[in-house]
């Protein structure tokens, strides 16, 4: 098998106008960047405003391990099937960073021969979202500073001050910095620190916002920290978000590209899914439900923590509900859940699939709460043996949950033309039953407690003094009357990454509770959670390469 760049090089590009013109994109309404990728301007939203949407689909996954789930790849490789079987599906997917390129991860333009492309400037640049972001994030940041040094008014406290600058990289030695040193004409010193672009507050707006108008109204809302009297203090009361949204002005608009097999794919925004909701845009989510006649969407790491914000963070504020779920699942991740080392993942384990399928069934039934109907996608792996298969097909059977066997990743469209007919038929035949899974109006411990409880199948939770503290601060400011975004490790349906399966009987602890108040969300923190991450011993930077003609090596 050729490598994800090997096969995407190899692959004859349409213009993007083409593409734009499958979905019916007028060509004033789309703004190219060279000749295979396009903003869409928002005016399509203002034309389309009586069609009525699409169906949503949802992918989500099983609880995550290092072994790889595959939900872009699943979801890129859906969209291709689906338009083998005659549908209009177009499917909008998140922006990758450059902190896991150049990481461990590796990219996020899915892989194989269901990849979205041009797969190089995708994780590289691409229309310069991220740099847009990075740049409102650090004026912001640079209002900040310039505020103190020239007096003050705001009597902002140094010390209490939240907001941090932010980078697009893996840079761990960012993660703690004291800026203003230099004496008088550098300003006040301070300690600050740097967040990766994607866990910023600014990536989570740009997600959520209706339009420039809402953009600049979260950012004039953001509290970036206190004043010495211990009062919340706004970004509009140093009056910049304004020249933030304007920074913004094209990285709102979301971005089109083309799948390897010519789908429409519109990729926009890329929150983390720990510390922020870790979806895609809301406007390409609307703008694929008004192109296509099925969109697909991804959430990120597993059900419990991507999808549980996509139903409450996204959906809440986008006015949606999906239509139907498709639930990733590799037996290479099954089998960790029972109990196997990443290290023998290869040999045949049939028992370990059958002792970890506990994981699956608990995401199929924290879907089915929201009232979705669930189709579960194995993503086939070469070292997948016919016994381990055939054992997960009869679990999902017995357990009475629909399963498609995905081949996407090596036989691209061709490869999920079952998993596309199951799900056609799915959404002709079952409704979703809206169901809200706590009132936002509710105190913050018991929106809390309806999460663990329904969802992570623990009993309940607890506070560290200090989050009590915060969580009091929130009541006296009114602004705890939000959705709450749990940052927790993605390994685990608790807190404790070692607890894989499905856990009973624990709590989860809250050590950290801050608002987000720009985004619209309170970010509950359960343990201490990177939002700089460090690269590893080997970065896969290593392995990249350019030539003198400009073609790329090793990016994956
Ligand atoms: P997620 O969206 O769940 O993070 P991705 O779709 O980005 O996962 O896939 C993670 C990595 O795993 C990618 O490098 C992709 O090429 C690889 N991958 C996905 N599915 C398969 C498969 N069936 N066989 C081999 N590699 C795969």
């Amino acid at each position: 098998m050729l490598s994800d760049i090997e096969i995407a090089q190899k692959n004859v590009m349409e213009p993007i106008s083409k593409i734009a013109d499958k979905v019916g994109i007028l060509p004033e309404e789309l703004e190219q960047y060279g000749h295979y990728k396009a903003k869409i301007s928002l005016d399509v939203l203002k034309r389309l405003e009586k069609k009525p949407d699409g169906k949503l689909v949802l992918v989500t996954a099983i609880t995550p391990t290092p072994a790889g789930e595959g939900k872009s790849t699943t979801s890129i490789g859906l969209a291709q099937a689906l338009n083998r079987v005659g549908k209009k599906a177009v499917v909008a997917l998140r922006e990758p960073s450059l902190g896991p390129v150049f990481g461990i991860k590796g990219g996020a333009a899915g892989g194989g021969y269901a990849q979205v492309v041009p797969m190089d400037d995708i994780n590289l640049h691409f229309t310069g979202d991220m740099h847009a972001i990075t740049a409102a994030n650090n004026l912001l940041s640079a209002m900040i500073d310039n505020h103190i040094h020239h007096g003050n008014e705001l009597r902002l406290d140094a010390r209490q001050i939240t907001w941090r600058r932010v980078m697009d990289m893996n840079d761990r030695a960012l993660r703690n910095v004291v800026v203003g040193l230099g004496g008088k004409v550098c300003g006040f010193p301070r300690q600050d620190a740097f967040t990766i672009t994607v866990a910023s507050e600014i990536m989570a707006i740009l997600c959520l916002a209706k339009d420039l108008e809402d953009l600049k109204a979260r950012f004039g809302r953001i509290v970036i920290g206190c004043d010495l009297d211990g009062n919340p203090v706004h970004v509009h009361q140093l009056g910049c978000e304004g020249a933030m949204a304007m920074l913004m002005k094209d990285a709102i608009k979301p971005n089109l590209v083309q799948t390897l097999e010519h789908t429409p794919a519109i990729i926009h925004g890329g929150p983390f899914a720990n510390i922020a909701h870790g979806c895609n845009s809301l406007l390409a989510t609307k703008m694929a439900l008004k192109l296509g006649d099925i969109a697909i969407t991804e959430a990120g790491f597993g059900a419990d923590l991507g999808a549980e914000k996509f139903m409450d963070i996204k959906c809440h504020y986008g006015n949606l509900y999906p239509d139907a779920v498709v639930l990733v699942a590799t037996i290479r991740a099954l089998k960790m859940h029972g109990g196997v080392a990443k290290a023998d993942l290869s040999q045949e384990n049939v028992q370990a699939v059958s002792d970890g399928f506990s994981n699956l069934a608990k995401q199929v039934e924290n879907m089915r709460t929201f009232g979705l109907p669930v189709l579960v996608a194995i993503n086939k792996f070469a070292t997948d043996t016919p016994a381990e298969i055939d054992m997960l097909l009869q679990k999902c059977a017995s357990y009475g949950v629909e399963v498609s066997l995905n081949e996407c990743w090596e036989k691209g469209g061709e490869g999920g033309i079952d998993m596309a007919n199951k799900l056609v038929a799915m959404l002709e035949e079952q409704k979703p039953q809206k169901v809200e899974l706590y009132d936002v109006n509710d105190t913050i411990p018991n929106k809390l407690k309806a999460i663990v409880t329904k969802i992570y199948g623990g009993d309940g939770v607890t506070f560290t003094p200090n989050a009590k503290k915060q969580i009091k601060q929130l009541e006296d400011w009114g602004l705890d009357k939000l959705p709450v975004c749990v940052a927790k490790t993605q390994y685990s349906l608790s807190d404790n990454p070692a607890l894989l399966g499905a856990p009973k009987g624990f709590k989860i602890n809250v050590q950290d509770v801050r608002v987000s108040n720009g985004a619209g969300f309170i970010v509950c923190q359960t343990s201490n959670i990177m939002v700089m991450p460090g690269l590893p011993k080997k970065p896969a930077a290593l392995k990249m390469d350019i030539d003198n003609n400009g073609k790329i090596y090793g990016l994956f």
